[in-house]
This record gives structure tokens, C-alpha cells and sequence, in this order.
């Protein structure tokens, strides 16, 4: 199929010739038709797969040229990166058309973004947090919009956007069409989609749960933090040294260190992007790592989501992810825009039933990797020892509940015993 048959005005069809893309991909052919109908539409789509262009493509062609100053479509997303790229894909689409696009986000001072809104938009992309503190401080009248999109729903939900989305389905008017993304389409999101869309179509890109086919998976056992870092620097500076990487990690403070601990190994190359960073910052860093100025960028799940790096070739899960489902996001960071790419999740002794449950979500193998003999294995300090079996009694439990655990008569002897300083657990945070 080709976006002329998809019934693309010129402009458009130019926009995404000059984008550099050859045909439709499976979700734009089946998502464009009904939604250039006007009908509501549900879309099942993990990024990666085009789906951003999906929905602005037909919205943009929709509001066709710039009318008046209030805006007259909104596509919400859960965080300021992802707006932010929306907002980017939506200026390239627009570019031959006279259409103002405004990117609404929280972070920085709204004042600036206020004035811009007043000065006449057709499109608002932005946080739903950002949209409505605009609205109250007199930014736009919401009654010309009559398309919104809500995009990563899932992650809005699991993010407790709901009651502001609730907020802005009463300031839109009623007769308007609502367009649904989502990667994944647990209860929650189907309760959203009950109130906010009439009688949708429901279109799918890949199976829910499928990892990106392109990506190659592998795993690694390695006992401990200190090990897996010495794997990671072997990854990126023997075996893929031209590699551009994520590393993912569960929690910001860890993001930190092994960044810090990469920094030497990768000559400086690596930035961290977590919830502690300011704006600015994460901003720059998914910059350089574009440009390919740095070639690691480690990451929370929270930062990282719906982000698109097309260049990004390997992942690395530090650790493996508790939710099967960000496996499936994480890994849809590679194998973007049709690229061949490698995951790897490396494997404590107390993350065996966390990658159970990923090869049961997404039915799909990921082969052992035999770890080099001369690569060097750091012993286990007590604190990560006594994580670990935490963690195990817990998954024990889960699957037993009469289960006693063995650590739980481990705690009571020790106990009493002061913990020596260096054997403290790093805080954990998530974010
Ligand atoms: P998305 O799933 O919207 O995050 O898009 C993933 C990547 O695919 C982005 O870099 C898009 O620019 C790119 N892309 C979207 N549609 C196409 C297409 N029809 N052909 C080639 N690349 C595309």
C-alpha cells in the first residue's frame, strides 16, 4: 500500500517522502482509513511501530489549514519526552501546511507557553497536568477542539492520570472524535476507552506482547551488581565497541552509579536519564545520544518510556524488570524503524522468576549468552546477598503461601548484630 492510496493530500505525502518513509507500516494502513472516517479508534501499538505518524497524519489533515486562535485537536501523552517528540514528528508533518503546533509540558515556567497558546494554535500536544493549568490560567477556549488523542494510555493509567483526563473530557465538547493509543490493553485501559470513546474501531499493530522481531534476546547469569557491571563494559567495549546502547535499571540512584561506573570504560560517553534530572537535562542527554555524541545512555523505566531512539542497536537490562510488560517497552527501544538490534537482561540468582514470567507474557525464547571465562566475578557483599534472598522468599511465597521463608530465620539471628558500615543497601527509589 502507498500513502496515496491511504488518500493523503499532497502536503502530507510530501512530508513523508521527505521523512523518508517508502510506504504505510501495518498500523498507519490499518489506523489512517477509519480515523480520516472520523470514527473513534483504538489503536494497539507499541512504539516502534509508526504509530505517532498513525494518528497526526489523518488529524493534522483533518484541521487542514490554521483557523481562528483556539485549538481545535489535543493529543495528550503521559510525559514531557514524549511530547516533546510528538511535537517534533508533528512539526516535520506540518511543514508544508500553515498549521500551528504547541508543545504543553511541565518542568519549566508556563508563562512562555501561555503566551504561545494565546497567540493562536491549531494543535496542543502536552501533559494533561500542563493542558489544564493552562486552560485555568485563560490559555484557550477548549470548545473549538474536536479531536483528542490520548497516546501511551497505558502508561497514563499505571502514571494515575485518570482524574485529570476526566477533567479534560468535561471542558471538550461532547460531539468530537477520540482517537486511543496504547501499547498494551490491560482492564484499566478498557475502562478508560468505555468513557472517553463512542462505538471505537479497534486496530492492531503487532499481537499485544510481542517483542519486536528483529531483536535478537539473550540473557546472563551473574551473581551480583558488581559482576554485571564488569559485563556491561565488556558488551559495549569488546564486543559491540561501536554499539549505541540503553541500559536500563530499576531505580534512579542506580541509574547514577552505573553511569558514573561506565564513565571511564566508555571514555565519558554516558549520561543518566532519571526522574531526578531537571528538564534540561534529560533533554540534552537523549540529544547527544541521537547525535551519537554519546553512545550510553542508562535509563529508569519512568524516563525512558515511549522515547524513540531509531539509532539505539543494543539493550541492556541491568536488571530484570518486575512488570513483563516493560521488558516488552525496553527492548521496543532497538529494532525501531526496522533495525536489527540485541537485548540482553543479565540474571541475579534472584531474578529467575522475573524472566520466567517475561518468556510466558511474550512466548518467545531468549537464548543463554555464555559469559566469557576471563571476565572477572566480584563475591557478593551481604547487603546484595540478603536482597536476593528477600526477593526469593517473596517469589516462593507468591507461588506458595504456606511457604516459610528461610530468610525471615535468618533476620531474627542477625538481627541483633549492628550493621558494619559498607554493608548497607543503596537507598532504592524508583523514578
Ligand atoms: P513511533 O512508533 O511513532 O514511535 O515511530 C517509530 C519510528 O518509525 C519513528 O522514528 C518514525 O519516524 C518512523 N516511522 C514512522 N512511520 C514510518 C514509515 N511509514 N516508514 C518508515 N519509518 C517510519
Amino acid at each position: 500500500m502507498t500513502f496515496e492510496e491511504l488518500k493523503l493530500t499532497r502536503q502530507f505525502i510530501r512530508a513523508v517522502e521527505q521523512a523518508g518513509y517508502n510506504a504505510p507500516t501495518p498500523i498507519q494502513e490499518k489506523a489512517i482509513p477509519p480515523i480520516r472516517s472520523g470514527q473513534d479508534v483504538i489503536g494497539i501499538a507499541q512504539t516502534g511501530t509508526g504509530k505517532t505518524a498513525a494518528f497526526l497524519l489523518p488529524t493534522l489533515q483533518k484541521l487542514k489549514y490554521p483557523q481562528g486562535m483556539e485549538p481545535r485537536a489535543v493529543v495528550l501523552a503521559p510525559t514531557k519526552e514524549l511530547v516533546l517528540q510528538i511535537h517534533e514528528q508533528a512539526e516535520r508533518f506540518a511543514q508544508f501546511t500553515e498549521l500551528r503546533c504547541l508543545a504543553l509540558y511541565g518542568g519549566i515556567g508556563y508563562k512562555k507557553q501561555l503566551e504561545a497558546v494565546q497567540a493562536g494554535q491549531d494543535l496542543l500536544i502536552a501533559t494533561p497536568g500542563r493542558f489544564l493549568e493552562i486552560y485555568q490560567r485563560g490559555g484557550f477556549n477548549p470548545k473549538k477542539i474536536t479531536t483528542v488523542v490520548l497516546d501511551e494510555a497505558d502508561r497514563m493509567m499505571d502514571m494515575g492520570f485518570m482524574p485529570q483526563l476526566r477533567l479534560v473530557q468535561e471542558l471538550v465538547p461532547s460531539k468530537r472524535q477520540n482517537l486511543l493509543f496504547s501499547a498494551t490493553f490491560p482492564e484499566r485501559v478498557q475502562r478508560l476507552a468505555d468513557e472517553f470513546l463512542l462505538w471505537p474501531t479497534r486496530v492492531e499493530a503487532t499481537p499485544q506482547s510481542t517483542p519486536v522481531a528483529t531483536v535478537q534476546q539473550f540473557s546472563a547469569a551473574l551473581p551480583n551488581v558488581a559482576t554485571k557491571l564488569h559485563f556491561v563494559k565488556y558488551l559495549l567495549t569488546e564486543r559491540y565497541p561501536e554499539a549505541r546502547a540503553m541500559v536500563f535499571v530499576r531505580e534512579k540512584d542506580q541509574a547514577e552509579l552505573i553511569s558514573r561506573g561506565l564513565a571511564d570504560a566508555l571514555k565519558g560517553q554516558v549520561r543518566s536519564i532519571h526522574s531526578n534530572k531537571g528538564q534540561n537535562s534529560r533533554i540534552h542527554a537523549m540529544d547527544l545520544f541521537r547525535e551519537g555524541a554519546i553512545r550510553c545512555l542508562v535509563s529508569t523505566d519512568v524516563a525512558s518510556r515511549g522515547i524513540d531512539v531509531p539509532e539505539t542497536s543494543l539493550v541492556i537490562n541491568f536488571s530484570v524488570p518486575r512488570d513483563p510488560h516493560d521488558y516488552v517497552h525496553r527492548i521496543g527501544r532497538t529494532g525501531r524503524a526496522f533495525r536489527d538490534g540485541e537485548a540482553f537482561t543479565l540474571v541475579d540468582p534472584s531474578e529467575g522468576y522475573a524472566l520466567e514470567r517475561i518468556v510466558e507474557l511474550t512466548q518467545t525464547p531468549i537464548a543463554p549468552f555464555d559469559v566469557p571465562a576471563e571476565l572477572p566475578v566480584e563475591e557478593t557483599p551481604r547487603w546484595e546477598k540478603q536482597a536476593q534472598a528477600r526477593t526469593i522468599d517473596g517469589e516462593m511465597r507468591k507461588r506458595d503461601p504456606n511457604y516459610k521463608g528461610a530468610f525471615h530465620e535468618k533476620k531474627k539471628k542477625t538481627a541483633k548484630r549492628p550493621v558494619k558500615k559498607g554493608n548497607r543497601p543503596p537507598k532504592a527509589k524508583r523514578g
